[in-house]
């Protein structure tokens, strides 16, 4: 299949809209990640993305709207809590996804047989202007292969996926780089189940206290059921072994374990002090600059070649830093060094 690589201009989105109505699949930039898109009301048009991407079945995808009214007019959930009204009324558009109890139109396809569904309103112009061109929401999931970093640019997504799919939008660069913030309000109480642009705080100040799902930053025991599957797999991963440091003497440590195959993924105040290559996230404390970063750094340390093992800074897990050491622990594998524990 040839890949067409189009622009975000009205022709070309309009061709995006025609491909996603017959049923294809298009690369979408939107300010999270470049996601997969695919006619979320369309059984074998969702399967394509599976397929696609060498995603496993269990792993549900995220529906794609282009107002909040679409949830009612498409019948996407069976209920519209109160707290996700108030939720979406703050911070939509933008990159908060929300799982509830999902209403008929939603094939098995995109809940994975799961009882709900999580839906999102991109803040980007370009995807809404696909959505709207598709006259249908979009089943979309990063448009990466299955456990590779996930795209912030459509170069990234023809790496990936040319040949596999219909077509790419380029729309430039993502803003926040990494995954939407994944709570669930079809929960008792609500309940955060990945991290990401938007904070705990921000979500907390709009509908109170929320609970922290365990596998936002612990490894989840065998046999423990996922409440998001997409958090049991590896994931994220370059084909280096990453290994995550704690403490303040990383440059230090690095430095003693120094040689050719060996990389860093450090802060910019760490470059000059380091004898390996390095891979930059930003400035340290900087946790939004990091999180527009750190996938692309993972890219660029596969594309350099002969890098084997990089020892990655540990982030603070705060705020947007919560975000990007929930993404840099699982691309580690859970493999971390304590250095005050040495
Ligand atoms: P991706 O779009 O690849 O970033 O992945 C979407 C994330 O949302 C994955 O971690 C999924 O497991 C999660 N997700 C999607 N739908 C649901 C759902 N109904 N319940 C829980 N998690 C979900
Ligand atoms: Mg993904």
């Amino acid at each position: 299949m040839h890949t067409l690589l189009l622009k975000d201009n009205e022709a070309d989105i309009k061709k995006a809209g025609e491909i996603l109505r017959n049923g294809g699949l298009v690369g979408i930039p939107t300010e999270t990640v470049y996601g997969l898109a695919a006619d979320a009301l369309n059984p074998s048009a969702v399967a394509a993305i599976f397929e696609a991407k060498g995603r496993p079945m269990d792993n549900p995808l995220i529906v794609h709207i282009a107002d909040i009214g679409d949830i009612e007019r498409f019948s996407l959930v069976s209920e519209f809590p109160e707290k996700a009204r108030a939720l979406a009324e703050k911070f939509w558009s933008g990159p908060l996804t929300m799982i509830m109890p999902k209403g008929k139109a939603i094939p098995d396809e995109v809940s994975a047989g799961l009882d709900t569904v999580a839906i999102r309103f991109p803040e980007h112009k370009v995807a809404q202007a696909i959505i709207r061109a598709a006259k249908t929401p979009l089943a979309a999931p990063s448009a990466n292969l299955s456990g590779s970093p996930s795209p912030t640019t459509a170069a990234h997504v023809m790496n990936d996926l040319n040949g596999r799919i219909e077509a790419v939008v380029d729309g430039g660069e993502c803003r926040v780089g990494l995954e939407s913030t994944v709570i669930t309000l079809a929960a008792e109480k609500p309940r955060l189940l990945r991290p990401g642009g938007i904070t705990v705080a921000q979500l907390e100040s709009v509908i109170g206290e929320i609970d922290i799902d365990d596998a936002v930053l612990h490894r989840l025991k065998d046999g423990e059921k996922a409440a998001s599957p997409g958090m049991k797999y590896k994931h994220y991963a370059p084909k280096a072994r990453v290994i995550l440091v704690k403490g303040e003497d990383f440059c230090e440590f690095v430095n003693g374990r120094a040689d050719e195959e060996t990389a860093a993924l450090c802060y910019d105040e760490d470059k000059e002090r380091l004898r390996v290559k390095t891979f930059t996230l930003g400035k340290n404390g900087e946790s939004e600059t990091q999180a527009h970063e750190l996938f692309n750094s993972l890219r660029e340390i596969d594309e350099s070649g002969g890098i084997r093992l990089v020892y990655a800074r540990c982030p603070k897990p705060e705020g947007v830093g919560l975000a990007v050491y929930n993404r840099l622990i699982r691309a580690a594998g859970f493999e971390v060094i304590d250095l005050e524990k040495l």
